[in-house]
Order: structure tokens, then sequence, then C-alpha cells
């Protein structure tokens, strides 16, 4: 469903960078405003293991980081395994530590080059003794037995609910602290994004007795009301240890901070605007691809992580190890792909942490990848320094719907594939913007409000079926101040947790209503061009368009002009039986109102719907001056972010036999490529300078159009415009 509205101007915003969003709820005592982490372009992290402390080169080790430039290291401190000489109880030192303080060396040594230290600690598995002495620490399943990790046996899972986050690891903070004066703490591996765990351990069971009510389901089962009230209590104790562990780095520094593990990808299950509101800074976990991920899948990383910390310091770790499946970890990823992942976390607008395992690697073929990209992004530096996003159309990063929902097509079934499945509406009404070259940007659902949505002339909905009443007031606000809103399939049908509702919330706002429930998948449906309407413009030769797999029927509530009509779908197989039964009907698939196409487009990667899909986003902008052209062949994402010296425009080429399954081995080169774009109201730019490249373009102005040639781009290219 498509509504489009004469869009309102709206002069571009002073937005003022935003400084984590905990600093408004805690007294930070930095008198800048903005922390170390807030201004740190470049990370790294060497992630040793137990047997390091024998004989680690701490001077060859940091003497790389520093060539790096980076601006903080992570290390490893503690938690599983204590890299100094601890004296917190049941905190296991090294086997190899000896007389060593591992940990106070490479911290020493990375101070004396002007590195920050973060301490990398993990607080999910400690061993036997500390269970034999503390059995309440620990995760229990139903029987009550100890969860053993699955691969190293002899370490066994700690509960979040338990004194061993609310007393263990403050102590052992509390140690490192008061010993090293650490500028921040990072967990691995907590609290991730993915669904929940249910433990039975007697922490849980008195959070099951006294504020859930009974013992949750161990699926994610927004239906069930003890998983609601779990969801809540989990998320209640996740900030409360957040909250917690980052007022305990503040006791060393006020500008130190608590980093936690906020997992990888777009399929999150946890409310990532609640961390993000607790975050100073977002840690994504997502190191690299396996299997058929499209290369793209790092910078919907870095856009759902804008959209959760709206200008707080989001970082993206990068694995320059081999983390497909099968996973390697001493053996590295190839340059290309390493080179195509860190520039899509910068392009994206987060920070790059570049990532080895193991601290005598026999591959240092990544060490070149990870310092010639960075040691370029500290000599380009100020053009990083990133203020907001330039962009006019808005995705909704629909949370809850990826978290929760269930098809109404397969109701009673809930696998972890079908949350795979979920973001694929998500996946696809990408994939359509991104060959349309649409500057874009996600908003979460919790932030629709009209601070947020005023830059943007155009909101999409790619199937946010579950949505509060709040939102889809939102929604209808943004459109009556002039906004265009596209949605899919069973969009804000559902609230939040998942209750079907009589009819679309938006239903009003689309002037169409749902007759039926979605129908059950199928092949084989299509769409009849019945009428002239730019969304179908380009497709001279056929009368028919692919239709989309899943659906929900719908009425017009008005019988305007019908540009697309729906035929139901028929026999495939065998051939003599395929033909229309109903060629003609009056149910329209797109008029201003359109279903159920992003996911299909996803899964079929049609070329029809792509056309269809960025028509009717051209279309939904409504303007004759897009806020930017590319003209030239190739798969190019771009990212326009105002800067602190100006704009830059960054352009990642996809290009690439490897895009869609990993990894690349070279890049193909795109250009030239020709660019349009147009400055924000207050900029006034000279000059254009394609940072990778290394040399100045030629640079037209006209009026507020900036037009400019960049002749090639093999990887990445970032133009400065000043
Ligand atoms: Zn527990």
């Amino acid at each position: 469903m498509i509504t489009r509205r004469e869009f309102l101007a709206v002069p571009a915003l002073p937005v003022a960078a935003r400084v984590a969003a905990h600093v408004q709820g805690t007294t930070t005592g930095v008198s800048s405003g903005r922390p170390w982490y807030a201004t740190m372009r470049r990370c790294g992290q060497i992630n040793i293991n137990e047997r390091d402390p024998l004989d680690l080169d701490v001077m060859g080790w940091i003497d790389y980081w520093a060539s790096l430039r980076v601006d903080a290291l992570l290390l490893n401190g503690g938690g599983i395994v204590a890299y100094y000489p601890t004296q917190v109880p049941y905190h296991h030192r090294s086997e190899f530590l000896g007389s060593r303080d591992l940990f106070g060396e490479l911290t020493t040594a990375a101070r004396a080059k002007g590195i920050r230290v973060v301490a990398r600690m993990d607080c999910n598995y400690a061993y036997e003794p500390a269970a034999k002495a503390h059995p309440e620490w620990f995760e229990r399943d139903e029987n009550g037995a100890l969860r053993p990790h699955g691969e190293s046996t002899w370490l066994f899972k700690t509960c979040m609910f338990s004194p061993y986050f609310s007393e263990q690891m403050p102590a052992i903070y509390r140690e490192i602290n008061h010993r090293y004066r650490v500028d921040g703490f990072f967990t691995n591996g907590w609290p991730g994004t993915g669904p929940l765990t249910v433990c039975y351990c007697d922490a849980c069971r008195d959070v099951y007795r006294t504020e859930v009510g009974g013992i949750p389901p161990q699926e994610t089962d927004a239906t069930n009301p003890l998983y609601r009230k779990y969801y809540q209590a989990f998320m209640d104790r996740v900030v409360e240890i957040w909250k917690q562990w980052d007022g305990i780095a503040r006791e060393a520094s006020s500008e130190a901070v608590y980093v936690g593990n906020l997992g990888g990808g777009i399929r999150t299950v946890k409310d990532m605007w609640r961390i993000g509101r607790t975050a100073g800074w977002f840690n994504a976990d997502h190191q690299g691809r396996s299997g058929n991920t499209p290369i793209w899948d790092c910078s919907l990383q870095g856009r759902v992580a804008a959209a959760m910390m709206k200008g707080g310091t989001a970082t993206n770790v990068t694995g320059a190890y081999a983390n497909t499946q099968p996973l390697w970890r001493h053996t590295a990823k190839s340059p290309a792909e390493i080179a195509m992942w860190l520039a899509q976390t910068t392009a994206s607008g987060m920070v790059p942490w570049f990532h080895w395992l193991g601290g005598h690697p026999e591959d240092t073929r990544w060490r070149e990848a990870g310092r010639g990209f960075f040691r370029w992004l500290a000599d380009n530096e100020p053009h990083f320094r990133n203020r907001r996003s330039i962009a006019d159309v808005a995705v909704l990063y629909p949370q809850r719907t990826i978290a929760f929902y269930r098809s109404g097509t397969s109701p009673d079934s809930w696998t972890g594939a079908d949350r795979a499945r979920t973001s694929e509406y998500l996946q696809g009404i990408y994939y359509a913007l991104l060959e349309a070259r649409v500057l874009t940007d996600f908003v979460a659902e919790d932030d629709l409000g009209e601070e947020t949505l005023r830059q943007y002339r155009v909101l999409i909905l790619p199937n946010a079926a579950y949505l509060s009443e709040r939102h889809v007031q939102q929604i209808r606000e943004f459109a009556s101040r002039g906004g265009s809103v596209l949605a899919t399939f069973e969009t804000s049908l559902y609230d939040e947790w998942g209750n079907r509702r009589d009819q679309f919330g938006l239903a009003d706002l689309f002037g169409a209503k749902a007759t039926g429930p979605a129908l059950p998948a199928q092949d084989n449906s299509y769409m009849r061009i019945e009428g002239v309407h730019p969304v179908v413009d380009g497709f001279d030769g056929t009368a028919l368009l692919p239709g989309a797999a899943e659906r929900v029927p719908i009425r017009a509530d008005d019988a305007g002009a019908l540009v697309l009509g729906m035929v139901p779908g028929y026999p495939s197989f065998p051939p003599e039986m395929v033909f229309p039964r109903q060629p003609n009907t009056s149910e329209p698939a797109a008029i201003f109102r359109q279903q159920g196409q992003t996911r299909t487009f996803w899964r079929s990667t049609n070329t029809d719907l792509a056309r269809l899909l960025g028509n009717t986003v051209r279309w939904l902008r409504g303007d004759g001056q897009p806020l930017m052209t590319i003209n030239g062949d190739g798969v190019v994402e771009a990212f326009a972010w105002e800067t602190d010296p100006g704009i830059a425009l960054h352009l990642v080429n996809y290009t690439n036999p490897n895009m869609m399954r990993g990894w690349f081995r070279r890049f193909y080169p795109v250009g030239p490529l020709q660019i349009d774009f147009a400055a924000p109201a207050g900029r006034t730019i000279h000059h254009a300078r394609a940072l990778r490249a290394g040399r100045d373009l030629a640079l037209r102005v006209e009026g507020s159009r900036l037009r400019f040639e960049v002749p090639q781009i093999a990887d990445y290219e970032v133009i400065a415009l000043t």
C-alpha cells in the first residue's frame, strides 16, 4: 500500500552530533560533553588465548597496532581467564601466566603509543571450582544440571540473573580499574541480540515466580503472556546490568565506558532501541559473511546501528580470520573481503574495529589489509567525522516484526528459519533501494516522532506487521505533515505483540481494507498493467508483471483508476494446466496501494520487481530533482554524510561475481560515474576530491546542484566535498 502526499519543504536541520545516550541519565563529568569514544575513528583487537602468556611478543603487537594508528585497543583482561595476577577468588588465572602480568604489559605498551585501552572481558562462562563454591552463579537446565560449553566442556554457563553478574564481574572490574584505570570494559558475547534463553537456576526461578507468573516458553513466542512478561523482565535485567557495569567503569574515570556486545546482523530479538538508550557505545559483532549472504550485509548492520544510536558511537568488528561456515580461526579471509567489510563499516557511519585471534599467527596476510585501510582513514580523518546522514528516504527497521512475527500464512510453525524469513521483506526493499541508488536511512520503530522523521520525504514500511497504536499514530502524523508512505504485505495488521487487529491499523491512511487473512504463499500469480502511471514506466512489451508470492487481499475504499490488477495464481505444472482462471480482477495489486512484493523480490531477484519498486520509490519522492543521481554501470551503494569539513559521499562498489556469495577474490572496477548531488542548505561547496584515489575532481556547481565525474572505483571511494 502506498500513499503519496505533497511533500512540504523542510529546511536542512542543524543537527548537533549527539553524544552517548547514557550521558543523559548519569553524571559523566565530561566537560566537553564528548567522551573519547565519541571521536574515536579506528579500533583494533588482538584476542589472545590462555597459552599466549608463555611468550607473547608484546612490543611486536603494539607496534603493529600503532602502525594502524588506532585510537583504542581491545586487550584481554579477564572473566573466563585472567591475564593478570588477579586476587579475586574463582577468577581463573591463565595457567601459562606464571609471574607475568600480560594485561599490564600490553596496557603499558599501548599507552606509551598513545592508544586507549579497553579491557576485553567474558562474563559468560567460568570454571568448575567456581561452580563448586558458588553453584548459584550458574545456569541450570530443567533437571538442575550445569550447562557446559558446547566445545570447551570444562567451562560452564553463568547466569545473567545471578550474583555472578551483579557481584563477581563487578569485583573483577574494580580490581582491573584499581590496577590499570582502563578506558572501558567490553564483554564478549553479552548481551547479544538474539532470542532469549531460559534458565532454571534459583535466581531465574525466583524471577519467574515473582515477575513472570510462571516458567516462560523456551522458544520465542510473543503470543504467550508468559513470554511477554519474561521479555520485559529480561530486558530490565540487561539494562540494569549494563548500567551497573557502566557505572563501575566510570569509577576509574568519568570518561570510561562499558561496551556490550550486540551481536551481528539484522535479525534481532532483544529490544535494540532500549539498549540504544542505555548504551554509550554500540558494538556490532558482525565480523563477516558466509553462505548466501550478500556483500552489503555489513552496510545493513550499520544502518540498524545508526538508527539505534542516533549519532552515538557505533563500532563493527571485522574479523580478519575466516569466520565462515566452516570456521577457521587461524587463517585470514581474502584481502578483498576484508577491505569490503571495512569499507561498509566506515561508509555506513560505524567505526571499524579490526580483529585477529591468537597471539602467534602463522598467517599474517591480514595485517597489511587492515593497515592500508586504517592508515588511509587516519590520513583523511576529518572527512570521517560525521555530523548527520543526508538522506530523504527512511526505511522503518521493523524490530518487533523481525523478532516476533508469525506470518499470517504460517501461524502454527516457528523456527529459526522463520526468523530468517521475517527479515526477507526488509532485504527485498533494501536491494531495490540499492539498485535504485537512493540515499536511505533506517529509523527505529520507537523513534517515529516528528523530530526524527521531518528529514524524510518517504517512509517505507517493509512488512512492519507488528506496530503499536502509537507507532500507527506517528506514521499517520508523518503522512499528514506531507510525507509519503510505502507499506507492504501485513504492515500494521497486528499490535506490537502480534494480536491481530480487525483491520490494518493504517487502513484509513491507505484508503484500503483487508478483505481476509493473508493467503497461503503461491507461485504463478501476476499483476496486470491496467493503467498508465509512473510506477509502471518502462514495462513496454508486457501486460503482465510477476505477482507477490504472499498477499493480503484488499479492497480500495474508492474505486479509483486501476493501475495494477491482481491476477490470482494458477497451476504452474503441468504445462497443459498453466493458464489463468481469472485473467482480470478488480482487486488492486497497486494503485496508490500495493502489497507484498519486497520478500518476493528478495527471493526471486526478479528484474521487473526491481524496476517496479524503484519506480515506486522515485514516484513517492515526487520530484524532478532527486537528492542524488548516479549515472554509470555497476552495483554501487551510496551514503552521504555531512561532516566537519563539508560533505562526504561514500560509494561502495559491490559489482562482483561474489556479490551474493562470498568471498570477493578481487575487485571489478566501475566508472566513470556521473554524479549529480544536491548540496544541503547552508553548505557552500567549492572543491571535490576523491580520497581513495587521492586526486581532485572537476566540480561544476550549478545553483545548489553539484556535478562531478568519478573516473573509477575499485572497492570504495569517498568524495570529499568542501
Ligand atoms: Zn538463571
